[in-house]
């Protein structure tokens, strides 16, 4: 049996500066505290409790200390409340969100109705839907009628949605009838060249493994398109979760990962993998 890894997989650096910042905060011995978990990667999340970043959920269980606003982003509202309760911030916004959350803005302010593609309970999402008066979320072609007939729409779109999904839903919108649109692509080229090396692999293998946060969108998305192209996908947190008969009799073993995905969880997968072809430890 062969395991193949896809190119591009792995950290982005959205990722990567979020968790390089919050150590060098946490080197300085302070109370850091993140809302929500800091990367969707369970891991990652508990490597950096041990080192002390708390996570919360609500401003309002932080007494005091740093508080680091993960690659998300958060809405104005939360940072003026941070800041009105005299709290220290250090702000690891990726910078296509923060590209995101200035186009979105842009767009309302000349006069467009900002309509998101992607999913509305996501942070990402969130923060942009909180730098605007009036916004519509849309994930799919389904949810179109939430949008108003008479306006004149800017559609943006959560940064690690697929190019595919994207296409689809303002296809979509043009459908509706909608006589102005403006689109600005605001998707993250990162998740679209793991994207594309992901499709690219797991059509050439006999099974494909996608590694990652079981909550992380941008792993979510890829073991999506990879089920698309190959319905003997399976979306694993990590080794732990693997089951050898899911390669039984397999020649091509495709392994890919998600943004927020450390290379350690891929490295030990690939070379546990191999190690239980050769047969010298049994799962
Ligand atoms: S996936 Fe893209 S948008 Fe998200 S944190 Fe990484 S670089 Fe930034």
């Amino acid at each position: 049996m062969k395991v193949k890894v896809a190119e591009k997989c792995g950290f982005c650096h959205g990722v990567e500066n979020a968790i390089s910042l919050a150590e060098k905060v946490l080197a300085k011995g302070m109370p850091v505290y993140s809302l929500g978990p800091i990367i969707h990667n369970k891991d990652i999340v508990r490597k950096l409790a041990r080192k002390g970043l708390k996570t919360v959920s609500r401003i309002d269980q932080i007494g005091e200390g740093t508080v680091l606003v993960r690659s998300h982003g958060l809405a104005p509202r939360q940072i003026a409340e941070i800041k009105k309760k005299g709290l220290s911030i250090v702000d690891a916004t990726c910078v296509l969100v923060k590209r995101l959350q200035k186009i979105a803005k842009q767009l309302e302010k000349a006069g467009y109705e900002v309509v998101i593609i992607g999913d509305k309970n996501h942070p990402e999402v969130q923060s942009v839907v909180g730098c605007l008066k009036n916004s519509s979320v849309v994930a799919s072609g389904e949810d179109l009628r939430k949008l108003p007939k008479n306006k004149k729409l800017g559609i943006v779109c959560q940064t690690t949605q697929s190019a595919e999904h994207f296409g689809q839903v303002v296809g979509s919108i043009v459908r509706e009838g909608f006589s102005e649109i403006r689109v600005i692509n605001t998707l993250c080229r990162e998740a679209q060249k793991r994207q594309a090396s992901a499709v690219q692999l797991c059509k050439n293998v006999d099974v494909m493994f996608v590694l990652g946060g079981l909550d992380s969108a941008n792993t979510r998305k890829l073991a999506e398109l990879c089920k698309k192209y190959n319905w003997q996908t399976y979306h694993l947190q990590n080794w732990k979760e693997f089951d050898k008969k899911k390669v039984s009799g397999k020649k091509v073993v495709g392994v890919t990962a998600g943004a927020s995905t450390p290379k350690w969880v891929i490295d030990e997968f690939v070379s546990t993998l191999e190690a239980v072809n050769r047969k010298k430890i049994r799962k």
